[in-house]
């Protein structure tokens, strides 16, 4: 459920009307809600067994107000560079509830989150833990590890979200976790405290998760038997949510919950999660307005002032997102089909081919709903378009949390060197 509705014939997002904001503010902009981002994180945490640690994954969507949001309502954040660990940090974060992920983590990001404190690593090589080790020697401490354990399972989800089968780059093979361990234990600046699993992203079905976490669940007495301390499970993110209305919708927090409990209980071991999108994705919309109606010699084109460099989920992962007039139409009135297309000189800029839409005529605004996560922090500045303004909304107050950049703002990131200068 999200806070952006029709009210009064108008789209709002709480009680902030998005035609006033796009006067306000000019389009394409991004509009966050603050109500819907709770409620996510309340929904997500009352389904959880009690005490585990709900590590916001920064990457779905960085925005500092966003973050500080969720850190006033306790979470923690995963972060996966130096970058997402100093904005997680700089918004109130404690680092006592910072996970770092990823396969490439440099020495310099390693040392910066050892200094801070950070909760866990979560490793995903063996030449990732000599590193970590050394930086650790160096700093005179113990870096407390857990291993990403790829289980092998086909999370069944876009082929570029798919993290958890042999063909990725990501985790330690199930085959090789004990031999992984070991090698881990030998290492006197790494401390082994946990087992760490992500198997992908928008998973629909919770069979897959129930078969990774059952591997890592089968691991855990082998490695204590092996001697070593496994205190701490990392579930990772995931869990997907709906786009669209389809007979299959991803499973309710609640079942997830349910069966974590139910794989995980015997074990006696804290818990810990990343999710991104299941917080993110709906509590934001994207909105812009209508530059041309272009009637081509097969399809009418619906040219909006949003392009792939502001949302590129549907180039990159032919992701379905809805649609909709901020004006609220009328029951029963027609829906003729449009391609909706950006300005930029792409074929791929689509957000969508053939959809059924009210009547629109240039300067009518639309809003393309779930774009809260990889939305805004997946955007460029490709084809020289400034970067669109971010707001966050809460009941009847709203802020931009992030100014459209200018012209200015493109033409100052360069630098002419001197044998260019006049
Ligand atoms: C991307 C990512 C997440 C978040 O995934 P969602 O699908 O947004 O929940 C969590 N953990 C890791 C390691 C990731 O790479």
């Amino acid at each position: 459920m999200n806070h952006f509705e029709y009210r009064d014939g108008v789209l709002c997002a709480e009680s902030v009307r998005l035609d006033l904001l796009a006067e306000a503010v000019g389009t394409p902009f991004y509009c966050y809600s603050t109500a819907t981002l709770e409620r996510h994180y309340r929904v997500f945490s009352d389904a959880l067994p009690q005490g585990s640690l709900i590590a916001f994954s920064v990457k779905a969507n960085g925005n500092m107000a966003v973050l500080k949001t969720l850190a006033k309502l306790g979470a923690g954040a995963d972060v996966v560079s130096g970058g997402e660990l100093a904005k997680a940090l700089a918004a109130g974060i404690p680092a006592g509830k910072i996970v770092f992920s990823g396969v490439g983590k440099t020495q310099a990001e390693m040392h910066s989150a050892l200094e801070a404190g950070i909760y866990q690593f979560n490793v995903e090589s063996e030449p990732e833990l000599a590193a970590l080790d050394e930086v650790a020697r160096g700093l005179n401490m113990r870096a407390p590890v857990t291993l990403r354990i790829n289980p092998d399972v086909d999370a069944k989800t876009h082929a570029k979200i798919t993290t958890g089968t042999a063909e990725t780059k990501f985790g330690i093979p199930f085959r090789r976790a004990q031999e992984a361990y070991s090698h881990a234990a030998k290492l006197a600046h790494i401390e082994i405290v946990g087992i760490d699993v992500h198997i992908g992203s928008q998973i629909t079905d919770l069979a897959p998760f129930e078969a990774a976490f059952r591997r890592v669940a089968e691991l855990v007495p082998q490695l204590r038997a092996d001697g070593h301390n496994i205190t701490r499970l990392d579930l990772g993110g995931g869990l997907g949510v709906p786009y669209e209305n389809s007979n299959m919708p991803p499973p309710d927090p609640s079942e997830y919950g349910a069966m974590v409990a139910r794989v995980t209980k015997k074990l006696g071991c804290s818990l810990s999660f990343e999710p991104g999108r299941l917080i993110a994705a709906n509590a934001g919309v994207l909105v812009s307005r209508v530059i041309y109606v272009k009637r081509g010699e097969a399809k009418t084109f619906l040219i909006i002032d949003a392009g792939m460099n502001d949302l590129i989920r549907p180039a990159m992962y032919d992701a379905y997102h809805h649609i909709v007039a901020v004006a609220q139409p009328a029951v029963g009135s027609p829906r003729p089909e449009y391609d909706v297309v950006g300005p930029v000189c792409e074929t791929s800029d689509l957000f969508a081919a053939g959809r059924a839409l009210p009547e629109l005529k240039n300067g009518d605004l639309v809003a393309i709903l779930s774009a809260g996560a990889y939305g805004a922090v997946m955007a460029s500045d490709y084809n020289a378009r400034p970067a669109a303004p971010e707001v966050l909304v809460s009941g009847e107050q709203w802020g931009i949390v992030r100014p459209r950049e200018t012209y200015a703002d493109l033409i100052a990131k360069d630098r002419i060197p001197d044998w260019l200068v006049d």
